[in-house]
């Protein structure tokens, strides 16, 4: 003989109840046969929706055997249980439950959808499904906007969605007037006609009556089960409709896609649902990435617009001053530092280039006009050395300086300050410095780390000029050394402090390191950076928390909704990717709102003219999306996890 249908052997459910526990069901054997229509009766607390949720697979049993169509199905995991009750059951609950925020035919659709049913499919099935139930006018309404007989009907459709063999209807008219209630019996009927199981938990004999069976409880205990003749036999299976297994149809990956593009459209309703809620999640994520993106943009412009300025010291390049340090008062009257030096080291191998300077201050006159001027006297090779860009004419050369020319290079606060706006065709033009004539013969650019900063005036003129003309002393400001390629400027400095110091027999000369102070300038403001930004990470983490407790209190406030979803057969994975996603979309979201509160930022920076820019990395900005959707994964998981792990029952109960 075929195994029965629906077979429950020995079936006990306890719950814990105290110290020990209750047992609401006692050894239940029960067969229910394929196309029976069976009506469960009791009085109030006497076990009925407990063995109604052990039948549809919402509960497991604590002892005894559950065998539909021959297969064991007390001990299966939760997501085969979903299975079992996506394909085989249709419930009916005496409160409808049905989702609010979805209209009547998105909750007739929600089985198919963990079915993987695909949309349009399941669409034109919920819409005749309702049209059958003479809802045709109502797919659109909200279950707010609908009676409680319609709502009912929306559930019945849903029950019926993945076509269920099975509809099991806890109290289905209990909450209805008794004409609805009349209706919603009407179709079950129908239904039981069609060949499918029906069972009905009710405590009305009246509506007993009309099953072919009734079986009755008392105290977990059945007590009494009778058949009822006059029931016509259903034609079984012949109405039937033909069990399209759209899931098969669609094919597994079309399936999972159809899932998580629900779960998506779930996930976005949620939020549209809780928008101010939503907002304020999202903020704690957009401070924290528009903080880390302009932290790190700020500390990269900061950090070029230094290093920019230091490059008008050269690469591989050593500054000897005379003096101690930059703050020696004596450096002036110093005089040991002579071109002797510089020639002498010129000949060492490891040098490139040298050009020595002498710096002095003098009232610079063209015309009318007087300013007081920082004189610079350098070597042709000085401009090379320090990469200064010639804006107008041209500079002066080796010869030049050899011949104490009388020449003079203006930077542009030079040539602003003694020309003004006559300066257009100045080239040529006599200035004088003190009571010496020079002629302008090139403009450069303002350097921006010359002594004095980039507020100087500063003219240029072979060093010989300034020595012979202008100063009459032979000493020395400065001797800027270009190191050979290839030579290690820290081993080239040591060689020039020894040289040097033998040379004048103290050490009364310091050097600057161009690469020395580049590589401290860097390492300075990538410190700094490091710091800000994990200050900035700190922020985000606290608002990766915040996206934590918000889909906490999700969950908590959707826990119905959750109950029911499982009901018509979600799996564990379905529930938690529905949260998940919600969680990477508002940080997602947060993310991009927080990168374009940063590149605002940095247009603001921009028009207030600091004088630098903020520099965006790509990199960045790829980091800050990846990170943003990391803090959505690692802090949704846990309310996702929690979502899906709630017991099914439990989760019901709390509509
Ligand atoms: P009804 O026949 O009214 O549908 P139920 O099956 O819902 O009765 O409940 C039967 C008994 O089990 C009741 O006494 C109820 O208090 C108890 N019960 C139901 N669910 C739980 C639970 N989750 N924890 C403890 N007791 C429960
Ligand atoms: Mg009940």
């Amino acid at each position: 003989m075929a195994d029965p249908f629906i077979e429950l052997k020995g079936i006990t459910r306890e719950y814990p109840s105290g110290e020990g526990t209750i047992a609401v069901l006692k050894d239940v054997d029960l067969t229910i046969d394929d196309g029976e229509m069976v009506a469960i009766v009791g009085a109030s607390g006497s076990g009925k929706s407990t063995l109604m949720n052990i039948l549809g697979c919402l509960d497991r049993p604590t002892a005894g055997s559950y065998r539909l169509q021959g297969r064991e199905a007390s001990a299966l995991s939760p997501d085969e249980l979903a299975e079992l009750r996506r394909e085989h059951f249709g419930f009916i609950f005496q409160r409808y439950h049905l989702l609010a925020e979805l209209t009547a035919l998105g909750n007739v659709e929600i089985p198919a959808i963990y079915a993987g049913a695909d949309q349009r499919r399941r669409r034109d099935r919920a819409a005749a499904l309702l049209g059958r139930l003479g809802m045709t006018e109502r797919t659109s309404h909200r279950p707010g906007q609908l009676s409680g007989g319609q709502q009912q009907r929306v559930s019945i459709a849903r029950a019926l969605m993945n076509d269920a063999r099975v509809i099991l209807a806890d109290e289905p008219t209990g909450a209805l007037d008794s004409h609805s209630g009349q209706e919603v019996l009407r179709i079950l009927d129908e239904l039981h006609a069609e060949g499918r199981t029906v069972v009905i938990v009710t405590h009305d004999k009246s509506i007993a009556a009309r099953a072919d069976r009734i079986v009755e409880i008392s105290d977990g205990v059945i007590v009494s089960d009778e058949r009822t003749s006059g029931r016509c036999t259903p034609s079984r299976g012949a109405a039937a409709p033909a069990a399209a297994d759209d899931a098969a149809a669609a094919g597994a990956l079309r399936g999972l896609l159809n899932r998580g593009r629900e779960a998506f459209r779930m996930a976005v309703l949620a939020m549209r649902a809780h928008r101010l809620r939503t907002f304020l999640t999202m903020l704690g994520i957009i401070i924290g990435i528009a903080s880390v993106v302009s932290v790190v943009a700020l500390g990269s412009g900061t950090q070029q617009k230094i290093l920019e300025n230091i490059s008008s010291l050269g690469t591989s390049t050593l500054q000897i001053f005379a003096g101690t340090s930059y703050g020696d008062t004596r450096s002036g009257r110093i005089t040991t530092l002579v071109v002797d030096d510089a020639e002498a080291l010129a000949r060492q191998p490891y040098v490139a280039a040298v050009t020595p300077a002498v710096t002095t201050s003098v009232v610079a006159r063209y015309d009318s006009v007087e300013a007081n001027a920082q004189v610079t006297g350098v070597g042709d090779r000085y401009f090379d050395a320090t990469g200064m860009t010639l804006v107008e004419g041209r500079l002066f050369d080796a010869a030049a300086v050899r011949d104490m020319a009388q020449e003079a290079v203006l930077d542009e606060n030079a040539r602003d300050a003694l020309f003004g706006d006559d300066a257009a065709g100045l080239l040529g033009r006599t200035i004088l410095l003190g009571k010496v004539p020079l002629r302008v013969v090139g403009i450069v650019e303002t350097s921006q780390t010359g002594p004095g900063g980039s507020e100087n005036l500063t003219i240029y003129t072979p060093y010989t000029t300034v020595q012979a003309r202008i100063l009459g002393s032979m000493s020395l400001r400065s001797i800027t050394v270009k190191v050979d390629d290839g030579v290690d400027t820290g081993l080239a400095e040591q060689a020039v402090t020894e040289f040097l110091t033998r040379r004048h027999g103290s050490k009364d000369f310091f050097i600057i390191n161009s690469d020395d102070i580049r590589a401290t300038i860097t390492s300075t403001t990538q410190t700094m950076q490091i710091l800000i930004a994990a200050i900035a990470v700190i922020s985000l983490v606290v608002g990766g928390i915040g996206v934590m407790n918000i889909m906490l209190v999700s969950v908590s406030e959707r826990v119905s909704e959750i109950g029911v979803r499982m009901a018509v057969g979600a799996r564990q994975g379905d529930i938690m990717q529905q949260f998940l996603i919600e969680a990477v979309l508002v940080c997602l979201i947060g993310g991009f709102l927080g990168i374009a509160a940063a590149l605002g930022f940095g247009l603001v920076f921009t028009l207030l003219d600091t004088g630098f820019g903020l520099v965006y990395s790509t990199t960045s900005i790829v980091a800050a999306f990846l990170c943003s959707s990391l803090i959505g994964v690692a802090f949704g998981y846990l309310p996702a996890r929690n979502a899906s792990r709630l017991d099914p029952v439990a989760a019901l109960a709390k509509g």
